[in-house]
């Protein structure tokens, strides 16, 4: 089995027309949530990561578990009004409005290198929120991983086109 064989997908969620891809299967299943934080990690197998930052709230149990996998920190990137202390904002657009992404002012010391992590790429726009969190500290963004990557909405060109190298397990 691959990862994708444990990803199930949710026709008319959370709207009519929407397909959602639904990884709790896969996060439910002890062989296949392995493997993915495993594969999650390939690209930087040898590199020195220091943190790991996860997206509200699925990059949480994924980045989490990678954290603990490294031994590296993990730093939450919430939505806004969600974390305790003193933050930083960054501001991205949805299909409809705009959304806003929080991280603690002192979670990532300058020079510290980070790896950012949720399940799913579509438009970018919520991993490019949080990688210029990362880089707004004085973080090094080492890439982002991601379980899922739909092609088709251009998240991975955005990505690239900042700089950013993007690591997806499937489409
Ligand atoms: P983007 O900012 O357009 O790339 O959207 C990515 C964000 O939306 C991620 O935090 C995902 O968790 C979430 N998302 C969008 N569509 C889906 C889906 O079909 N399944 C799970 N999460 C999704």
């Amino acid at each position: 089995m691959s990862v994708k064989d444990y990803i199930r997908t949710i026709p008319d969620f959370p709207s009519p027309g929407i397909m959602f891809r639904d990884v709790t299967t896969l996060f439910g299943d002890p062989r296949g949530f392995r493997m993915a934080v495993d594969l999650l990690l390939h690209p930087w197998a040898g590199v020195r990561i220091d943190k790991v930052a996860g997206l509200e709230a699925r990059g949480f149990i994924l980045g989490g578990a990678v954290a603990h996998q490294l031994s590296a920190g993990f730093v939450p990137m919430r939505k806004k009004g969600k974390l305790p202390g003193r933050t930083i904002e960054q501001s991205y657009k949805l299909e409809y409005g705009t959304a806003t992404l929080e991280v603690h002012d002192d979670a990532i010391k300058p020079g510290e290198k980070v790896l950012l992590v949720d399940d799913l790429l579509a438009t970018g726009g919520t991993a490019l929120a949080g990688l210029t969190l990362i880089e707004k500290l004085g973080g090094q963004t080492l890439g982002c991983a991601f379980v899922i990557d739909l092609p088709e909405l251009g998240g991975r060109q955005l990505l690239e086109a900042a700089g950013h190298q993007v690591h997806a397990l499937c489409a």
